[in-house]
């Protein structure tokens, strides 16, 4: 906690303590260092962040930030970005995952690239559709792969973004400019999504087999 006005200093909590005693403490520096090369990677290239522009390069597992045409720059490792919100865990099981050696996460489209064929569905690789799955979610027997997720897994991504955008996340710009300036805008731009993907690639929509309880 900040209380350099208070008493000259910052104060450690009883929380920082739990994640240090935690699985989590792997996960935390690479998280750290994330989200400064978000804001450090903006002053770089003398933009806002509201002004940077980031995808998802699927070869590399990297985030990289666009500044017009000319400019890209490597951010940071996708998996360390998207950690946050998920606490060590696989966004669809919630059993515990690793972003550091030996990784146990993919960076997994929620809607399947698969969409990506037809130029309607060109937004899957941005950061709204990029979650961390485990790998038995993503790609074991009866793993999602192709599959659309159910409407239940719909609405946590939706939450998910709106915490990044309500946590002052440093991809918060980023993700209001991708899906809309309102609550009830990105709901929307979600909900229609889901409908025409289901209607591109229909098949039966696709949860984890066993999901342990929620962390939020
Ligand atoms: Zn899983």
């Amino acid at each position: 906690m900040d209380e350099r006005r208070e008493h000259s200093g910052l104060r450690i909590t009883d929380e920082f303590s739990k994640i240090i005693e935690s699985q989590q403490i792997s996960n935390l520096p690479l998280e750290v260092e994330a989200r400064w090369n978000l804001v450090e990677t903006a002053w770089e290239l003398g933009l806002s962040s509201s002004m940077l522009s980031i995808q998802h390069d699927e070869t590399e597992g990297r985030l990289i930030a666009y500044a017009g045409a000319q400019r890209r720059k490597p951010v940071t490792s996708s998996r360390s970005a998207l950690n946050g919100y998920q606490r060590g865990k696989c966004f669809y099981c919630n059993r515990s995952i690793s972003i550091d050696e030996p990784v146990s996460a993919d960076v997994d489209h929620f809607f399947p690239h698969a969409l990506k064929t037809s130029g309607e569905f060109w937004q899957v690789d941005q950061i709204w559709n990029l979650v961390l799955a485990c790998k038995e979610c993503n790609r074991g027997v009866g793993g999602k792969s192709m599959a659309i997720p159910t409407s239940q897994l719909v609405i946590k991504l939706h939450q998910r973004n709106e915490y990044y955008i309500s946590s002052h996340h440093p991809l918060r710009e980023t993700l209001i400019r991708q899906m809309g300036q309102t609550e009830q805008q990105r709901r929307g731009f979600l909900s229609s999504f889901f409908d025409r993907a289901q209607q591109r690639l229909p098949s039966k929509l696709w949860k984890p087999k066993d999901a342990e309880a929620e962390i939020f």
